[in-house]
């Protein structure tokens, strides 16, 4: 019955609009008959939306039957071309007034009718799960909307409302003209009702042009969504979306669209006539932008599935007006943000200039604006995401970019950057929030916002990869600002880490580029302790403790930040502002489940407050990582000749790798740069202090918790430097062991060896060489003796020993000298090379020892047999092979040693430290004997660089398992959400599990418990 009546009544509707077109000569229809065709059409929809498939169905077939869409768009060009003619171009505002209205409201009666048909698409969607099952009346409607005579007639009227009809209506003066005339269809509504249909009352008439002419842009996207989402998501899309999207260009509506919806609104109030018409027009306009933004997405999305139409794509949305409406919704995203300037407020130029500020777009400001039953924002960030950066993410996979590609990511270039940053923030904080209102706060809240931080941050990167260097340093602080946020999202509790790793990778392509200029960026998107989360993560997650991974080797780079970072938290304490910081180093975002107290969760930011364990973790996670990877590789070693396959080339060239960037942490980071930093926080009277009696004479070492904030960071800071060093040089013997028992290995053997695996163990014993000399030159005494380095020594002396036996023998000779052969013979140089290198820093790490007052002691011990480990004679053969120079060295330490005078080797010592440059093999790194701290220190030149200090174990501020050896890198999260329990002895260490407390017992805490305890009770800590 219902669909009987509505299909009677579409019927009726169509005759009456197609007997209107047809009575000759008239421009426009009367007022009553326009005003009822529209509600008429309105109300049918309303009914329609509510209606099972078969109606739809039906009702797709009435329309086709009556050929009423191709009519109705012929009808709309007649109108429109009537009227233009009439008055000259509709442009011409002066000339325009007379029958401007019934223009308008007549293209909107029309568009409405095309909005009809869309709906009838949209009625029928929800009924099939795939576009192919739609039927085919529907699919042929979908045709006909879509065509470019259709096409073409919605773009002429979107576009006299965009040029006249809405500025017009926009003004104060017009909307105040217009006169009120409202109509009610009460028949037509009574026999819709009659028919059993559900009709919403829409007595939406008004009087301003504004309305019809947001009603006709509404309509308008409307119908163009729906024939774009049929030609996409039918399974032989792609020809038909060529053809609809080369359509789309000719006829110019997407232009038309992006220019109606950029027009300011009227202003509500006393000026506008009718408010009412003024809300339901600026809804409609608000419908239509929503919808606009779905097309665009559309067409991207088409661009990136089918690569045929891409270079169409990026035309139609690099059109001028369609781009001015991609960077205005760019503009309208990043000014949302925490940081955004509030409405009302007048933007400050640098120049100190006020500008008024943008109107904001209401569609971005409702949190609640839905589509389907689920939240829309999301969508629409995406959405304003994917259509701003859409020409700018041209892979050249797909070939050289059209012009308009080149020029959409020249024009980027200058803009997105700047804008990046605020808007992943955004998207961010909108994750942010979904999670802590969602009632599960760790389940990912929405893949569009993720989609669109993925899509953002790709942009970013191809246009700063592309830049020319001058702009690519002046945008990398952004850019790092919003790889911040992009991660922050990903590594979050909620987050969803798909596509994490390509955008670590990427920022660490940039990062050579980045450095201090980017370190203001970072602490507010707490960017390292993001990578400290993701790292700890992907190494939780794999028990063998694989490096590999994108996160990993980004890590090493990024981890350059730490410095300049830690530097840019300390620019205020430098001028004069007290240092606030965080004491509960519990961080809260990952407790038991519970949702982080929204805008005061640390993570990095901590408000105004700082943890600098946050930004201290990825140094820590490094630490915890060597010890873990060393003693993966020691219980993994060959136990003797017949043992089982030792550790691959692959394993070695992993370890070797994060020897390499200990290394470069220790040397560059920890011991240069950390140090500068940690001497520069010396303590200071804190504010107020002159009031307070006595502040310099205080009875007992402070609480921890009471010191100082800047003594407190100075200590965490020494602290993580601590636990670095301990754990640097603990990789090098079960590397040095890993390649002794490879060199050994049958697969190794000269007749299976290839020159390829010959350069590897060149680059690999060239990598972790790296290691044994930064930690040797800025490791305090006790650390060093900490790390036990007769253990590094001996097993370094293993290695070359191997090395020889297997490299050095003389060759047998062979007559088929080829290329091949030329090869093996260069690669064997190349690991000659890497062993000299490692012969001259054993000798030097050894002198460097010797020369230092703390350390000669022990050294003398070592080297006069006192060490089982270490049988210095085998040392010095070892390193013979290699470098007769290092071996002479060594041999005249051992002399000074076998004398049992320290005072003795310490000359000698310093002797060897003061050696001319000159002796250190070809490429010398720049921590060979010409920088070497401790032997400058050694010998007077700079006294006090590099960390040094007090012993610093057990930790006082960091929040650490007290157990040095500890591997526990926890399921995620940080190394302060590991939970932690107390000796129940001294009360002051605490441990992560029973096995490190009983680790750490036999270690030694059995007999420092109780004195500990006791500093404890006298400290009052
Ligand atoms: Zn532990
Ligand atoms: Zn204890």
């Amino acid at each position: 019955m219902a669909s009987e009546g509505i299909r009677r009544l579409s019927k009726e509707v169509a005759a009456a609009l197609l007997a209107a077109a047809d009575a000759p000569g008239r421009g426009a229809p009367h007022d009553g008959a326009d005003w009822h065709s529209l509600e008429a059409c309105d109300a049918i929809k309303s009914a329609f939306l509510k209606l099972p498939l078969p109606v739809a169905s039906e009702s797709a077939a009435a329309l086709v039957e009556t050929d009423l869409v191709p009519r109705a768009a012929r009808l709309l060009q007649q109108t429109i071309d009537r009227y233009t003619a009439a008055h000259g171009s509709y442009r011409d505002r002066t000339a325009a007034t007379v029958g401007l209205d019934h223009v308008v409201g007549f293209a909107a009666v029309l568009g409405l009718l095309l909005d009809y048909a869309a709906c009838v698409l949209e009625a029928a969607r929800p009924h099939t799960t795939s576009y192919d099952r739609l039927p085919t009346a529907v699919r042929r409607l979908a045709g006909q909307l879509g065509e470019l005579p259709t096409l073409q007639a919605l773009a002429a009227a979107v576009r006299l409302a965009a040029d006249v009809a809405l500025p017009a209506a926009a003004s104060a003066e017009a909307a105040a003209a217009a006169t009120a005339a409202t109509v009610t269809p009460a028949g037509l509504r009574l026999r819709l009702a009659a028919a059993g249909a559900e009709v919403v009352a829409t007595s939406w008439l008004g009087s301003t042009r504004y309305m019809p002419g947001a009603h006709l842009v509404r309509c308008a996207t409307m119908c163009l969504l729906n024939v774009l989402m049929v030609d996409t998501f039918s399974s032989t899309g792609g020809k038909e979306v060529r053809q609809r999207l080369a359509d789309l260009r000719t006829s110019r509506l997407l232009g038309a669209l992006c220019a109606a919806v950029l027009v300011p609104p009227p202003v509500p109030g006393p000026p506008v006539a009718d408010e009412y018409a003024y809300e339901e027009g600026s809804k409609a306009m608000l419908e239509g932008l929503r919808q606009l933004y779905s097309v665009l997405f559309l067409v991207v999305s088409n661009g990136r599935e089918f690569v045929r139409v891409r270079a169409v794509a990026v035309e139609l949305v690099s059109a001028p007006e369609v781009a001015r409406l991609r960077w205005e919704g760019l503009e309208q995203l990043a000014a949302l943000g925490p940081g955004g300037v509030e409405d009302g407020e007048e933007e400050v130029a640098p120049g100190g200039a006020a500008r008024p500020r943008r109107p904001c777009w209401p569609l971005l400001r409702c949190s609640s604006v839905e589509q389907n039953g689920r939240m829309a924002r999301p969508d629409i960030m995406r959405d304003i995401v994917y259509a701003g950066v859409a020409p700018v993410v041209w892979d050249p996979a797909f070939g050289p970019a059209p012009p308009s590609a080149a020029a959409a990511a020249a024009a980027a270039g200058g803009r997105l950057p700047a804008l990046a940053a605020p808007a992943a923030r955004v998207l961010f904080a909108e994750a942010e929030a979904l999670a802590s209102a969602s009632a599960d706060p760790r389940a990912p809240p929405d893949p569009s916002l993720f989609n669109g931080l993925k899509v953002l941050a790709a942009s970013l990167f191809m246009v700063v990869r592309d830049a020319p260097e001058a702009e690519k340093r002046a945008a990398l602080p952004e850019v790092v600002e919003a790889f911040g946020w992009v991660l922050r999202a990903m590594a979050a509790p909620w987050g969803c880490a798909d596509g994490a790793p390509e955008a670590v990778t990427r920022l660490s392509v940039l990062f050579k580029a980045t450095q201090r200029a980017c370190a203001r960026r970072l602490a507010p998107t707490g960017l390292l302790r993001t990578l400290d989360v993701l790292l700890r993560r992907e190494l939780a997650g794999d028990a063998n403790g694989a490096l590999e991974g994108h996160v990993a080797t980004a890590c090493t780079f990024l981890i350059g930040m730490l410095v300049p970072a830690i530097d840019a938290r300390l620019e205020g304490y430098r001028a004069g502002a007290p240092l606030r910081l965080r004491h509960n180093a519990r961080s809260c975002d990952a407790g038991a489940g519970a949702a982080p107290p929204a805008g005061r969760c640390g993570a990095g930011d901590g408000g105004p407050l700082w943890h600098p364990q946050d930004e201290l973790g990825l140094v820590l996670t490094w630490a915890k990582l060597a010890r873990r990877e060393g003693a993966a590789a020691a219980a993994r070693l060959p136990m003797g000749p017949a043992a089982a396959a030792p550790l691959g080339i692959q394993r070695l060239a992993v370890m070797g790798t994060l020897g390499a960037n200990m290394g470069r942490v220790v040397h560059d980071w920890l011991g240069r740069g950390l140090g500068a930093v940690a001497s520069d926080l010396q303590p200071r009277p804190p504010p107020g202090a002159a009031a307070a009696p006595a502040a310099g004479a205080q009875q007992q070492p402070p609480c921890p918790e009471a010191a100082q904030p800047a003594e407190r960071v100075r200590v965490a800071l020494l602290e993580a430097a601590s636990l670095y060093n301990r754990s640097a040089l603990q990789l090098l013997p079960a590397f040095c062991d890993g390649v002794a028992a490879f060199v050994a290995s049958p697969s190794f053997s000269p007749a299976r060896r290839t020159p390829a695996a010959t350069d590897e163990l060149a680059v690999v014993l060239k990598q972790v060489r790296g290691l044994l000399m930064p930690t040797i030159q800025f490791a305090s005494a006790e650390e060093l003796l900490a790390a036990d380095p007769p253990r590094a020594l001996a097993a370094l002396g293993r290695m070359c020993t191997a090395v020889t036996a297997a490299m050095l023998p003389p060759q047998p000779p062979r007559r088929d000298r080829g290329a091949g052969a030329a090869a093996a013979r260069s690669a064997s140089a190349a690991v000659a090379e890497s062993m000299r290198g490692t012969a001259c820093e054993v000798s030097f790490a050894l002198a460097l020892m010797a020369a230092d007052e703390q350390l000669v002691a022990a050294v003398v011990g070592w080297l006069s047999g006192g060490c089982t480990e270490l049988d210095a004679a085998a040392l010095v053969a070892a390193v013979g092979a290699w470098d007769r120079e290092a071996a002479q060295s060594i041999d005249a330490l051992c002399d000074a040693a076998a004398a049992a005078d320290p005072a003795r080797l310490l000359a000698e010592g310093r002797r060897v430290v003061r050696r001319p440059q000159g002796w250190w093999p070809g490429d010398a790194p720049e921590w060979g004997p010409g920088s070497a701290v401790r032997a400058e220190r050694a010998v007077g030149v700079a006294a006090g660089r590099g960390l040094g200090g007090a012993p610093l174990w057990p930790p006082r501020v960091l929040r650490l398992c007290g157990n040095t050896g500890c591997c526990n890198l926890g399921g995620g999260g940080t190394e302060a959400d590991l939970r932690l329990q107390q000796c129940s002895g001294c009360r002051v260490l605490r441990y992560c599990c029973a096995q490190c407390q009983r680790e750490h017992w036999r270690q030694g805490h059995r007999e420092e418990c109780a004195a500990v305890a006791a500093v404890a009770a006298a400290g009052g800590c």
